[in-house]
Order: structure tokens, then sequence, then C-alpha cells
């Protein structure tokens, strides 16, 4: 590492919270699928802000929408309105077949919107007894950081040490019908909180037909199917959103990262009038969200994964990488898999750094990628990425294993 890089390493180490490890690149210039560190070395951006970036660093559309909006007006808070926000709520329904919008600004946070609003659908409109409602999760399930949110996560190392925990959710076994049917039987269930595709566990695509059943079974019993979609929506997948491959319509969506092309924190919540009504003026709310220049900058970042056909490409690419990817036969390698662009490889080594080791590797060689809970690569660049730069990483990645 050169001395600048290092200086900045220092800087992080000695004055900032120890709460990530990063791998060791100091970044200053993003565009397109690409990013370069402070001595001018290039890289393949083959994380995208943990799929933030899919429209890919910079995206000039977006740009132009984040200044021309800051030149004008950047936050009333909702004390107010503003002229954008509107806009943007008549955008974002009409683009996913919802009712209303909630905004806010963090994953987590709109993770915890839509908690509150299963809880308070649950009371009001379900009929279920005070402080008894009950919401479902998955195992091995990642929706954000909060205490709430830790407190159905199963990874020990996310939650040790932070109780005690908020109390209501269930665990039930990820990619299993039957698991999710036993515990659909307790009448205080209001929800059932999913990722169609488990992000951060690793890249698990459960088997086709979990997300429709689970969706159907969700409806038979009067419980909310809500999908956080935070990081495998917005043509992530190969789809709009992921569980446009099974076509179903979850109750209450989940969107954030690549809803502002990772340009500032913008999430929201879509349900219906039935859902969304539950919740009355002074209840809930952020001083950030719906802030005009986040409007502007999601409006125009929807529009562009459209414009360019982003959903598509990232299935193609997605399809390309995956079968170039298998084709290296490497014996690192125990499985590749993924939907569109968002990808991981399970690396095969008797060394369990051996993942840190190859991405460091890939480091060296061009390409940027983050290994998740030890043994697994996530290979998500953004969705921009050409056939011809595809094969490139491909070329990258075999010589570095
Ligand atoms: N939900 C999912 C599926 C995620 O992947 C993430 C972030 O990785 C979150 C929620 C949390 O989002 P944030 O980090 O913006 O709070």
């Amino acid at each position: 590492l050169s001395a600048k890089s290092q200086h900045f390493l220092e800087l992080e180490d000695k004055y900032g919270a120890h709460n990530y490890h990063p791998l060791p690149v100091v970044l200053e210039k993003g565009e397109g699928v690409f990013v370069w560190d402070v001595d001018g070395k290039r890289y393949y951006d083959f994380l995208s802000g943990y799929s933030a970036m899919n429209q890919g660093h910079r995206h000039p559309d977006i740009m132009k929408a984040l200044t021309d909006q800051a030149a004008k007006l950047t936050l009333t808070s909702r004390a107010f309105y503003n002229n954008v926000l509107g806009d943007f709520e008549k955008f974002i329904t009409a683009y996913f077949g919802y009712d209303k919008v909630l905004p806010m600004n963090t994953g987590a946070e709109a993770v915890e919107t839509a908690l509150k609003l299963a809880r308070k659908w649950a009371y009001k409109v379900k009929g279920i007894e005070a402080d008894k409602a009950v919401i479902l999760t998955a195992t091995e399930n990642f929706h954000g950081r909060t205490i709430s949110i830790i407190s159905f996560s199963t990874d020990p190392v996310s939650k040790e040490g932070f109780g005690p925990f908020t109390p209501g959710f269930v665990n039930v076994e990820y990619n299993n019908i039957d698991a999710l049917k036993a515990a659909l039987e307790d009448k205080n269930v209001a929800a059932f909180l999913v990722e169609p595709i488990q992000g951060e566990a690793g890249v698990h695509v459960p088997d086709e037909g979990y997300l429709s059943k689970a969706a159907a079974l969700c409806k038979e019993h009067n419980v909310l199917f809500i999908a956080d979609e935070i990081q495998t929506g917005l043509a992530r997948t190969g789809k709009m959103l992921a569980c446009d491959h099974e076509n179903v319509h979850p109750d209450v969506l989940i969107l954030g990262k690549a809803l502002s092309g990772g340009v500032l924190p913008v999430s929201a919540v879509l349900a219906s009038d039935e859902i969304m009504l539950t919740i009355l003026p002074g209840e809930h709310g952020s001083t950030y969200g719906g802030n005009p220049l986040a409007c502007a900058v999601a409006i125009e970042s929807l529009k562009v994964l459209k414009r360019e056909h982003m959903a598509e490409h990232a299935q193609q690419m997605g399809e390309l990488f995956r079968e170039k990817i298998r084709g290296l036969n490497s014996p690192l390698i125990k499985e590749v898999r993924g939907k569109g662009l968002l990808n991981a490889v399970v690396i095969e080594h008797a060394d369990k750094d051996a993942a840190w080791e190859i991405c460091l590797k890939l480091r060296d060689a061009g390409l940027l990628a983050k290994p998740t809970h030890g043994d697994k690569i996530r290979f998500a660049p953004p969705l921009v990425i050409t056939k011809e730069q595809v094969l490139e990483c491909v070329d990258i990645i075999a010589s570095c294993l």
C-alpha cells in the first residue's frame, strides 16, 4: 500500500469507530463501473456499495437531477409541503403499483417503518389484541442494524452484547414452506418479513416457487407479505424487483440503496391505503424523509433503470458471468450462485481466510470485491457493465484463483 493510502487508513483507524473491517484500498473517484484510488489506480467495482450503485457511479442524468434540485431547495422537513415530494409519490406508486408511499432515508429506517405499519394494521384492521402482534422473520436474515432489527437476527455477531431485545418476532427457517405454514397457525401473526434473495447471508437464492407459495399462504391467513427489496430490487437481479421473477406483488414493499443511484440515502415503503392509512399524523416520520433533493434524485434514478433497460441487461450479463465463472472449473470454487448481477462464489479452501486473500489479489489485479461470512465472495458490479467488461473481469478473477 502506498504511503498516501496508508495515511488515510491510519486516520480512520485512529479517529473512527472500529465497526467495519474494510479492504485496504482508499478510493477518491468513481465513474460508471470504475473507481480510482488516491494513487490513480483504476478498479472495477464489484460491490457497487452493496448494490446501491446499480446505475453506476455518478450517472450523468442522476447527477444533473441532483445539482438542478440542489440549486433550488434541499430540505423543508415535513412541517411544510414542497413541490417535489408529491411528484415523487405519484411517480413511485405508479411505477410499482401501490396506493401510497412513505419516504425515509436508510434501509434500516424503511424496515422499521414497515414493521410499525404491520403492527398498526394488525391492531386497527386485523383486530389482533393490543400488544400481541407477532411478525415472522427468516433465519439468516439481514435487514439492518437497529436494536429492533437485530432482535430477530440469527447472526450472533450482530447481536452479542446489544441486548435486551425487542419482543414480538418469531424466526422461521428460510426457504422452508412447511415451517412458514406451521408458524402461520398462530392467529396473532401480523406479517412475514422476508428478503426475496438473502444478500448479506451470501446470496441465498430460495427454491423456485418459494416466494409465490409464501405470499399465497400469507394471503390465506390474512397476514401481510413484506418484501425487503433493499438489496435485490431495482433491476439488480434481472427484473425490476426480485419478486417479479415469481409474479409476487408484496403487500408491503421496502426499497432503499439504488433508489438514489448511490448518491444519498433514500428509502421508501410502499403499500395499499388499507395499510398505509393506519398511521396518522404525528405517529411516525423523519426530518430528512421525503426531502426534495432526495425525491428529485430518486425519480431520476428510477427513470434511468427503465430508460437504459437495466433489468434485462443485468439478466443477460449475470447469465454470462455465472456461465464463465463456472467454466473456469477452479478447484477453489465450491459453488457459483445468484440471479442477474447479484452473485456469490463460495470458496473451498482449508484456510478460512482464503476468500479475504483472494479479494486482496483481486484488488491488486484491478477488481474490488468483498468477502461475506468468511468463505463467500459477492460479485455485484454496477448494472451498466458491458459484455466486454464482464469477460475482462472473468479473466481477472481467473488469474487470481
Ligand atoms: N435490508 C437489506 C436486505 C439490506 O441488504 C440492507 C443493507 O445491506 C438493509 C436492509 C439495511 O440498509 P441500510 O444499511 O441502508 O440501513
